[in-house]
C-alpha cells in the first residue's frame, strides 16, 4: 500500500515537474512587430519597408526601379 502511494506521489511529482518545465520552456507568445509594407512606385509590388529602396518619400522594390522611375 505504501508502495502504491509512493508511485502515485512520484507520478504526480513528475507530472508537476513536466508541467512546470513545459510552461517554462515555452517562450512567451511574442507577436512579430508589424512590418510596414510599402509600394514600389515603379511596378506597384508591395515590399517590407526595411527591404525597400527609397528616395525622398517614395519607395521602390529595387535600385533598378528607383533609377527607372527617375528617368
Ligand atoms: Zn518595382
Amino acid at each position: 500500500m505504501r508502495l502504491l502511494l509512493l508511485i502515485i506521489a512520484l507520478g504526480l511529482g513528475i507530472a508537476i515537474i513536466k508541467h512546470l518545465l513545459s510552461a517554462k520552456g515555452t517562450p512567451p507568445a511574442r507577436e512579430n512587430p508589424p512590418t510596414a509594407m510599402v509600394r514600389c512606385q515603379q511596378c506597384g509590388v508591395h515590399i517590407p519597408e526595411e527591404e525597400a529602396f527609397h528616395e525622398d518619400k517614395l519607395f521602390f522594390c529595387s535600385d533598378e526601379h528607383r533609377s527607372q522611375y527617375r528617368s
